[in-house]
């Protein structure tokens, strides 16, 4: 039997900028179910003699995506044709970028280990099929949508790390407030190329229709796990590209290429090259905001929280920037940020319907009742138990909702809102 060697895989992702407009045109970006092919123009739909204009936004973004990722920025750097034939690529050719990309050489840390960054680039999103029974439709909407590609080189060896960079990646560009990268929505779409090393002939398998993160392990452990009992067999795994099934829990073969194919990459004759100074480049790279690791670490040291508290605020930039806020606030009233973390995480206050100011409101309130009026509060509850003697008894036999009827009572005979988890507490302590 071979001996089988390490899984060896590398990423591409593909990452839908959220600009108002597209790439080359003035066409709305924003094409998520929208009624196909309304947001459409002679460039988006590679109609002969249409100009392509570059959209600056997107570039800038790019540019910033690639730093962030610590990569170097090319001062000159150019737009190529990719040419290929597809239903679903007007021009017969896609605008995107070959030798000069805007960044590379960068790396991430993933659990420990860095990641090195080949490259990130732009380029245009293609239209969409849209397969009805017997036929297939074309919706160009998402035709020209600014994409940037972030390739990785083959560092990783196993599936978890691929999630835990898949999710990283998803925060960077949502802090970044460059994308929504919602996998479901196709705003952030992986294809990982997987191999074994060790064999005898060097191949690379291709794995489309991951849309899911709860997928992004199942279908990468089980592209190995296939591959490997190929390998057992004395055999080589085909080089191919293999679709994702997810019901069936497999991976299939879409199409086997055994040469890499031939796109013809040569410059984009309408658009001139691209030349940075200095001054632009430092400019993008001052707009970087405050990224989720220094986030973590600030909260950390700034608010005294652990590890566990500071990382589910800074996970969205939005509980972040709502933790903030209330601490803020309630600096007014003498609460600790610590207090506030508390109350935030574990009511699971939702931040999109709650006001900071109120968070901060409940937990003013919340102390004030258990500081001030305990010893009133367990003078209520003596009169109440004493005049529901019945509902006491039937709560001991095991009428569970009893006790409800009893936090009522004592809650009506005080002015203020009581917090009913504390009543509830102190009744059961009275009557057991
Ligand atoms: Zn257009
Ligand atoms: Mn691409």
């Amino acid at each position: 039997m071979n001996k089988i060697g390490k899984p060896v895989i590398g990423l591409e992702v593909h990452v839908e900028l959220k600009t108002k407009s597209k790439m080359f045109c003035g066409c709305t970006a924003d094409h998520f179910a929208k009624k196909p092919n309304t947001q459409t123009c002679p460039v988006c739909l590679g109609l002969p003699g249409a100009l392509p204009v570059p959209n600056q936004q997107a570039i800038e973004w790019c540019v910033m995506l690639g730093k962030t990722l610590n990569c170097e920025t090319l001062l000159f750097s150019k737009f190529d044709r990719k040419n290929y034939s597809y239903p679903d690529l007007p021009k017969g050719y896609q605008i995107s970028q070959y030798d000069q990309p805007f960044c590379k050489k960068g790396w991430i840390e993933i659990n420990g280990k860095k990641i090195g960054i080949t490259r990130v680039h732009m380029e245009e999103d293609t239209g969409k099929l849209i397969h009805e029974g017997n036929s297939t439709l074309v919706d160009f909407n998402r035709s020209g949508v600014p994409l940037v590609e972030i390739v990785t080189d083959p560092d990783f060896d196993n599936a978890k790390d691929v999630k835990t960079y898949l999710q990283k990646l998803q925060q960077i560009v949502r802090y970044l407030e460059i994308s929504d990268g919602d996998l479901e929505k196709g705003q952030m779409r992986l294809e990982p190329n997987i191999s074994i090393s060790g064999t005898k002939k060097p191949y690379k398998v291709e794995v489309k229709n991951i849309n899911s993160f709860s997928f992004v392990d199942k279908a990468i452990n089980y592209e190995l796990k296939r591959q490997q009992e190929i390998i057992e067999k004395g055999e080589t795994p085909a080089q191919e590209t293999r679709g994702w099934e997810e019901t069936a829990g497999i991976t299939k073969t879409q199409r086997i290429k055994e040469e890499a194919q031939d796109y013809r990459y040569f410059p984009e004759p309408d658009i001139p090259p691209i030349r940075w100074t200095d001054e632009q480049l430092s400019k993008i790279k001052s707009q970087i905001p405050e990224l989720p690791d220094e986030k973590f670490n600030r909260f950390k040291k700034k608010y005294g929280l652990n590890d566990y508290d500071s990382e589910i605020l800074t996970r969205e930039l939005e509980s972040a920037e709502y933790f903030e806020e209330a601490v803020k606030i309630g600096k007014k009233g003498n609460l600790s940020p610590k207090q506030i973390a508390n109350y935030i995480i574990n009511r699971k206050v939702d931040t999109a319907e709650v006001l900071p100011a109120k968070v901060v409101e409940n937990i003013l309130q919340s102390k004030k009742i258990v500081q001030i009026d305990e010893k009133e509060l367990n003078k209520v509850i003596e009169e109440v138990l004493k005049a529901n003697e019945k509902a006491v008894s039937d709560f001991k036999k095991g009428k569970e909702n009893a006790i409800m009827f009893l936090v009522g009572q004592v809650m009506r005979n005080f002015k203020e809102k009581v917090d009913a988890s504390t009543v509830k507490a102190s009744l059961l302590a009275k009557i057991k």
